[in-house]
This record gives C-alpha cells, sequence and structure tokens, in this order.
C-alpha cells in the first residue's frame, strides 16, 4: 500500500480512537419498505432538511434551534456502498425535477448533528455531535428470513401451492411441470426455470403482489446471475439422485440461506437500533382487496423480523440486545387532501395493530404515521355538479418521464372505518380509491427551492423526532 494509504488509514484509527474517548452516541437507523415504498426519496428528504435546517418544527431539537449544524461524514462501514445523497437530490432539484432512481440493494450514509443540550445543561455544555448512520435495504430482504426455517422441499411446497392458481405464474408452472427434476442437472434448463420464476415474481409484484420470495430475486444486488440466484421451486420427488435438478436446486437454496441471507441478518439487520417501515398503503388499497391482503401478510413478516424472540437464528445474533423503536409509515399521503389524511393514518396503525398483535416487538417502542417525503401536490377545493370535492393539484409525469400538464384530481375518499378495507369479506368486496387515482403519477416541483428551506413534506418532522428525537 501506498504511504497516503497507511497515513489515512492512521488517521482513521485515531479519530475511531478520539471518538470513543469522547464517545460520541452512533445511532443506526434502519430504512426498509417494499420496492417502490419511498426509501430513496425518504433519506433524501429527510438529509436534505435537516442539512439546511429546513422545515421541521415537529422536530423539537430543530424547533429549538438547538442543532447548530449538519454535515455528513464518510461512513464506518468500508465494504458498503455509499447512499448516494447528492445525485438523488440533484435529481430532485434540477431544472426540470424528476424523481430519483430508487433503492435496488443496500447502502449506508452518516450525517452528523452538532446539537446544543436543552435545559438546564445547555449554558454549562457544550455543543455535542451526534451521528445517525442511516442504512437503506430492500423490505424484499426481510421477508427473506421466513426461508430460514423451511428446507427446501417445504419452501417449494408452500410456494407452489400458493401460486397454483395464479395466472402470473402459468409460464412458470408449464415449464417446470415439463422438466425432469430427477435428471441431471443441465446448466441452460436451470437458468431458463430460475428466469421465468423470477418473471413471475416481477409481474406478481407490478400486480400489488408482496409475498415474492426469494428476496434478491427481484433486488440481486451485485450477485445477479450467481449460481446461489439460480434455483427455482419443484415439487416434492421421493430420492432424487445425486446431481440431479431437484438435489442441485436444493444445495442452492441453503447456499442462498447460508451465504446471501444469513450475513446480512448478522452484519446489517442486527445492528439496527430504530427502524422505520414505508409501505406504499395507497397505492395497494388502489389495487384492490387481493393487493391489501397481501400488504397486511408481507408487513406482518416483515414486522416479525423485530420480534427476535420466536426465531432461534435471530436471537442468537441479536444476543439480547433488540431494535428499540419502529415507526411504520404510509407513504405519498400528499396524493390525498389533508382532510383524508386521518383516515389514512387509522389504516396505517390498524395494519401495525394486527400485525403487533400476534408479534408483540419484545418492548419495542412503536408508532403509525400516514406522512409525504416530498409534498408534490397543493390542495383545491372544486365544486363539480353542486358537490364539493377536496382536490390535490400537481404536476404530471408523461409516460416516458417528462413533465406534462397541471392539473386538480380527486383520487376518491377512504372509509372511517379500516376494518372495510381490510376485511373486505365481512363487508363485502369494495373498491376503494378507484377515481383519479391511477393517473395521478406527480413530479416533484422543487426547483425553485431556497437555501434553507429544505424540500417541503408532509409529517417528516413527526417522524424524525419520534425516530431520533430523544437523542438530540
Ligand atoms: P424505493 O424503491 O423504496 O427507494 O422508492 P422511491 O423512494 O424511489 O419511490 C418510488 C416512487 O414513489 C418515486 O419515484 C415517486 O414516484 C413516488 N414517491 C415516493 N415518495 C413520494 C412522496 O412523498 N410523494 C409523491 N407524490 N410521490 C412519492
Amino acid at each position: 500500500s501506498t504511504l497516503a494509504d497507511r497515513l489515512t488509514r492512521g488517521l482513521d484509527s485515531v479519530s475511531d480512537t478520539v471518538s470513543s474517548v469522547f464517545r460520541e452516541p452512533v445511532l443506526r437507523l434502519g430504512v426498509t419498505g417494499l420496492s417502490r415504498a419511498g426509501k430513496t426519496v425518504f433519506i433524501t428528504s429527510l438529509v436534505a432538511n435537516l442539512m439546511d435546517r429546513g422545515r421541521m418544527p415537529g422536530l423539537l431539537a430543530a424547533a429549538d434551534g438547538r442543532i447548530t449544524a449538519a454535515f455528513l461524514q464518510p461512513q464506518p462501514n468500508d465494504t458498503l456502498p455509499r447512499f448516494d445523497y447528492e445525485t438523488h437530490l440533484g435529481a430532485l432539484t434540477a431544472e426540470y425535477p424528476h424523481w430519483p432512481e430508487s433503492t435496488r440493494a443496500i447502502s449506508e450514509l452518516r450525517l452528523s448533528l452538532r446539537v446544543r443540550p436543552s435545559g438546564l445543561l445547555g449554558g454549562l455544555q457544550g455543543p455535542r455531535t451526534v451521528h445517525i448512520d442511516i442504512v437503506d435495504y430492500p423490505g424484499e430482504w426481510l421477508l427473506d428470513l421466513g426461508l430460514l426455517g423451511k428446507s427446501f422441499a417445504e419452501w417449494s411446497q408452500d410456494t407452489l401451492t400458493r401460486i397454483e392458481s395464479r395466472p402470473e405464474a402459468a409460464e412458470y408452472l408449464e415449464l417446470m411441470r415439463a422438466q425432469d427434476a430427477s435428471a441431471p442437472l443441465d446448466e441452460p434448463a436451470a437458468q431458463a426455470l430460475a428466469q421465468r420464476y423470477t418473471d413471475y415474481l416481477a409481474q406478481a409484484r407490478a400486480a400489488g403482489l408482496s409475498d415474492c420470495t426469494p428476496g434478491r430475486f427481484l433486488l440481486p444486488g451485485d450477485l445477479a446471475g450467481s449460481p446461489v440466484l439460480t434455483f427455482a421451486p419443484l415439487p416434492p420427488l421421493s430420492k432424487p439422485a445425486r446431481k440431479s435438478l431437484w438435489r442441485e436446486f436444493e444445495r442452492r437454496f441453503e447456499a442462498y440461506k447460508s451465504r446471501v441471507v444469513k450475513p446480512f441478518f448478522r452484519d446489517h439487520f442486527a445492528r439496527i437500533d430504530r427502524q422505520v417501515v414505508l409501505v406504499d398503503v395507497l397505492g395497494a388499497v388502489h389495487s384492490g382487496p387481493q393487493a391489501v391482503e397481501d400488504m397486511r401478510l408481507a408487513m406482518r413478516d416483515i414486522l416479525s423480523a423485530f420480534r427476535p424472540g420466536t426465531n432461534a437464528f435471530l436471537s442468537r445474533i441479536f444476543r439480547g440486545r433488540r431494535v428499540e423503536k419502529i415507526l411504520f409509515a404510509a407513504t405519498k399521503a400528499d396524493h390525498l387532501h389533508h382532510t383524508q389524511h386521518a383516515q389514512l393514518t387509522a389504516l396505517t396503525e390498524a395494519l401495525l395493530r394486527d400485525a403487533r398483535d400476534r408479534a408483540a416487538f419484545a418492548g419495542a417502542e412503536t408508532s403509525a404515521l400516514a406522512l409525504a417525503s416530498i409534498r408534490a401536490t397543493t390542495e383545491e377545493t372544486r365544486t363539480h355538479e353542486r358537490e364539493t370535492l377536496n382536490c390535490v393539484r400537481g404536476t404530471l409525469l408523461t409516460q416516458d418521464g417528462q413533465r406534462g400538464k397541471q392539473a386538480a384530481f380527486y383520487p376518491g375518499a377512504l372509509p372511517d372505518d379500516p376494518g372495510k378495507i381490510l376485511n373486505p369479506a365481512r363487508d363485502g368486496a369494495n373498491q376503494w380509491l378507484e377515481a383519479d387515482y391511477e393517473v395521478m403519477n406527480f413530479a416533484p416541483s422543487l426547483s425553485t427551492l431556497k437555501p434553507g428551506e429544505g424540500p417541503p413534506h408532509i409529517r417528516l418532522d413527526r417522524a424524525a423526532q419520534f425516530l431520533f428525537g430523544d437523542q438530540l
């Protein structure tokens, strides 16, 4: 290694020592949610609002003016990609603002805040530095936890039962049935099966279904094309021969669990202190009862990862520590007029309660709210055939991602009782948010942001207060 290399490494270890001497607190904040739930936009807007000391009145330390500086530092984890904050903010604040690229894999960003102590000590002590290590990772990866307790035969059985009657899976099932799984492995045939199965997962996601394992098939990161991702469920087989397709898929499934799933949980997940789980509740409601039911089950599975007591592997890696706070947040609330926000919050709370009733979170504090990380709309009340409608107005994105015309929409109304959405069987399968919701694909509009303003949002500051306000 070069001298410069060694010097920087020397400096690193000095600064490590210095920070451990002064015990600057480090809080690891996990941000997760299924793909397109809004993780990238959430982190970008949160950091931008804190760096600019923008619109954060709900974050008490910010409201009190005690945050004297906010800056980004090299993250402590040398082997994780850095969350590409500058590029994402650049997309949102460009002359023609557009949404940034979504989360594809795990990444990390260290945001450091200089904070003046509150209360009596405030005058006596100097400011402290609090580091917030934001860890962004796909919620799909959490769903893989359920695989750890299953053999390949069990996982195959469960999966095939579930997808049997799904139209999205027809092509995969046809290909699978044409295979002789007891014949020796043929790599091109294995790849074709894995590819068809991945296509099924992608279509199921597009249809709003959430129970899509293995999670890495959809978001492979740098594992794309590797053998650990080249398998698929197969029907049971008695005494499959060594080197048969079945045995090889079984081996790869086991490798997926031990080489992909376990390291993620051990090295990253088990070190998280606070967690926000973002959910596109409105998107699921719009897609219909099947998507809502699916989201409910996926959230239950995701949240069960926060209950280490019930899973031997998790209890081992958590070694008695736990995630202290979990926020469950419905995103994109700017699609609804604020008169509907209470209903959206109630629905989100009901979803959380449903998962919590089954899984007491071992003392973790939980909360639910509805937010918009970036507010892309304004509100407007219109009269239509003597009826007043509470609308939202924004700039539409065209099919090819260009900025289209401005328009006001009425997305429909959510029921006061969330049970009507969560138990469609009890209340008759109703379609909610059917009106204009489909076309409400708004562009962000931040190009006129002034320094010190921070991107407009809804309740992002309340989310921040719950997640780390107590540490500031
Ligand atoms: P990720 O896959 O979880 O990282 O999701 P993103 O953060 O990339 O968000 C996915 C898409 O949802 C974005 O491209 C936006 O179209 C939309 N979106 C996310 N957050 C908001 C929000 O606060 N308001 C609005 N109107 N749209 C949002």
